[in-house]
């Protein structure tokens, strides 16, 4: 039996004659044309004012903290249940991760604990929609307003997702992307953050390009880094971009099947399929094991393996 993986890019639409293009006008680097149109294509998808790519979705994070100012003394609240990136950022921008456990039902964070988790170094909410399924925003959005916190969202896992009919990445001062491999779309490596505020934006852009300046570009006022996107990943980008909505149908589709596959086995707990404010998108499809199951889950995920299925383990 062919090995069953969590996800393989599907690259056979414009990818090779965008690629083709970097290599026959030579532009391969940064900012060249499919930077400019990924960037404006993608901000337009989520309905955006402003996109900026970078070289994956963990920049992303660190751009976005760094961009709001978070530093030494500042809380930022977010999920336990998440990648490092998101912690990694928090953390090296000299600021303190304070975590939120994970909703048993929906597997985001949940947000009934986090209100009293504010205090007065909270700085900002991050907010990480995990697997398929969006956050509940407007409760979030409600308690950022209420105490003056920004929020980062990092939508990495929602391409194509929608909260209460508005794009996920639309509600975030700062939202982030990751084009991995294993997303719904991917550039191999990359990310992408939006915003509607033209100086976050500005930020961002300079951060992701060593903070040169306008005007005496070698004169430096603050340190960034180098994490442009090439051109080169762009053009995958935007071709990716073109298929974004067959590849939501079509993880859709099989999230049902294995929903359908999978009901009425005991022990275990299926993805929702959808909450009263979007359907799952099924980035990865997760299996909880009941308390009654008498193995965990390292030694589910090696029963799969031998089935020639390949798990990625999340122990909760
Ligand atoms: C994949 C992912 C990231 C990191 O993106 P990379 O491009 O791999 O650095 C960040 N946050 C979430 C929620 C992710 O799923």
């Amino acid at each position: 039996m062919k090995p069953i993986p969590v996800n393989e890019p599907l690259l056979n639409g414009n990818e090779q004659k965008y690629l083709s293009e970097c290599i026959e006008t030579g532009w391969i680097s940064a900012d060249g044309l499919f930077v400019r149109q990924f960037e404006t294509q993608f901000a337009a998808s989520v309905d955006r004012q402003f996109a900026i790519a970078v070289s994956n979705g963990s920049a992303a994070l660190e751009v976005a903290v760094a961009a709001l100012r978070i530093g030494a003394g500042d809380e930022v609240i977010l999920p336990t249940f998440t990648i490092i990136s998101c912690a990694a950022a928090i953390v090296r921008a000299g600021a303190v991760p304070v975590v939120i456990d994970a909703d048993p039902v929906t597997w985001n964070m949940d947000i009934s604990q986090i209100e009293a988790k504010i205090t007065s170094r909270t700085k900002a909410i991050m907010v990480v929609h995990i697997y398929g399924l969006p956050v509940d925003m407007h409760p979030i959005l409600e308690l950022a307003d209420r105490y003056h916190l920004a929020v980062i969202e990092d939508a990495a896992e929602m391409h194509g997702q929608t909260y209460m009919q508005r794009p996920c990445g639309s509600f975030g001062d700062l939202s982030t992307f990751s084009f991995y491999a294993n997303k719904h779309i991917t550039t191999g490596e990359g990310g992408m953050i939006v915003t509607d505020d033209p100086d976050l934006a500005a930020r961002c852009r300079s951060l992701r390009n060593l903070c040169f300046e306008p005007v005496r570009r070698f004169v430096h006022t603050e340190l960034g880094w180098n994490l442009r996107m090439s051109n080169l990943h762009a053009a995958v980008g935007v071709a990716q971009l073109e298929r974004l909505a067959e590849f939501v149908d079509r993880k859709r589709a099989i999230g049902r099947q294995y929903t359908e596959l999978l009901a009425g086995i005991p022990g275990i707990e299926l993805p929702l399929v959808k909450t009263n404010y979007a359907e799952n998108i099924y980035w990865v499809y997760g299996i909880v094991l009941k308390d009654e199951v008498l193995f965990d889950a390292k030694v589910f995920s090696e029963k799969l393996a031998a089935a020639n299925i390949r798990p990625i383990l999340k122990p909760v």
